[in-house]
């Protein structure tokens, strides 16, 4: 028919706002803006309502529209909003027709809880996309210098959290095994618990003078690195008192860093000159 269909041209671009009732799970990037897919982007412009925590970083933050945004973060009080209310928040929203972003540090499905937020709204029929973010456990280390595989020095990569403690009997993380495995090994949520899984590799064979790299707030105003060796790397911890949130990154590409940093360009500045 003569019909003619506007969006048939393969190279347009066209962005689609935002639908009524649906709940989109949006990872946010590590935090500089910039990182934001474009579809994010959109969504975050065109959804009645996003709800969020602090992950996404203060510059993200700073661009929602009070008036649009729920953090869920915490509660009064300072503890974690459970899982579950943020859950029923999401379909409450959805059922009352808004257009809803659920936004997360990184990407969702990485430590995110973006697959029990899925499978959530599929067991209240509720549809929902989900738009892939640049997850930390990647980008953090690669503005600090560190590229998480190397042909000559590491042909996998392991994503761990650092949040359980080693020691317990049935810790779901296996630091032997993946010591084993000659590969990365980048740990989030690991800052704590440094000490204690920095020591079940070490006595599990790995060598104390492995490359460790902590990168904290990666692409945040004040990012952070500090590096060391499985045997070190504590103290260099404490001496550049870095807290979360930060990756670390384990194994001989956090020691390419040296080779590269003099050249690296990407300067995220110092937090108190940015405010
Ligand atoms: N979904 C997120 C991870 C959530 S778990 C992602 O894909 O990035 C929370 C952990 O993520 C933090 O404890 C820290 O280890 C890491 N993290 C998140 N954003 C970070 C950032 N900008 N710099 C360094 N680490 C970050």
């Amino acid at each position: 028919m003569a019909e003619t269909n506007t969006s048939t041209e393969a190279t347009e671009f066209d962005p689609v706002d935002a639908d009524p009732g649906t709940v989109y799970l949006v990872g946010s990037g590590p935090g500089d803006p910039e990182l934001l897919t474009v579809k994010a982007h959109r969504l975050l412009e065109s959804a009645d309502v996003v709800l969020h925590d602090k992950l996404p970083g203060p510059k993200i933050i700073e661009m929602l529209p009070e008036d649009r945004r729920e953090d869920v973060g915490k509660r009064a009080g300072g503890e974690r909003t459970p899982q579950s209310e943020i859950n029923e928040r999401l379909v409450e929203l959805a059922r009352e027709g808004k257009s809803v972003v659920r936004l997360k540090g990184g990407d969702s499905f990485v430590f995110g809880r973006g697959g029990e937020e899925a499978e959530y709204l599929a067991a209240h029929d509720v549809p929902f996309e989900v738009v892939p973010g640049v997850t930390s456990a990647i980008a953090a280390p690669a503005v600090a210098g560190v590229p998480v595989t190397h042909r000559d020095h590491a042909s996998s990569v392991s994503f761990v959290t650092g949040h359980e403690d080693p020691t317990k009997e049935e810790s779901a993380v296996d630091w032997g095994a993946l010591a084993a495995t000659g590969g990365t090994i980048v740990v989030l949520m690991g800052v704590g618990r440094l000490p204690d899984y920095t020591k079940a590799l070490l006595e599990s064979g790995m060598a104390p003078e492995t490359p460790v790299a902590l990168v904290e707030r990666g692409t945040w105003p004040g990012q952070q690195v500090a590096t060391g060796t499985l045997e070190t790397i504590v103290d260099a911890r404490d001496e550049a008192d870095i807290s979360p949130p930060a990756v670390t990154v384990i194994g001989d590409v956090a020691a390419s860093r040296e080779s590269v940093v003099d050249f690296l360009q990407n300067d995220y500045g110092d937090a108190s000159e940015d405010d």
